[in-house]
């Protein structure tokens, strides 16, 4: 069985650091969300904005990644990447 987590979505304006990252484990990322606890160390509002060029500064190889990751999943504004990979089953 696997559970959704519970997402805040989070109002941010253009130009706004829309990214959040646990400050906990440094592992997660969410753009315009944030998970109730984090899924990663099950942190509780570890959760800190910053910017994508922000993350890139800093943030380890996985977590730039997954920020991307995140930042051309949001396909609500600008071009969607058309790409059908998404249907992939991830492997456990
Ligand atoms: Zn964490």
């Amino acid at each position: 069985m696997s559970e959704t987590p519970l997402f805040w979505a989070v109002e941010c304006a253009d130009g706004d650091p829309d990214f959040f990252v646990c400050m906990d484990c440094l592992n997660e990322v969410y753009r315009r969300k944030i998970p109730r606890e984090c899924p990663d160390c099950n942190a509780i509002s570890s959760f800190e904005a910053f910017t994508l060029a922000s993350i890139s500064d800093w943030g380890t190889e996985e977590l730039i990644s997954k920020a991307q990751h995140a930042s051309s999943d949001d396909s609500g504004e600008t071009q969607a990447p058309i790409d059908s990979t998404l249907a992939e089953p991830s492997s456990v």
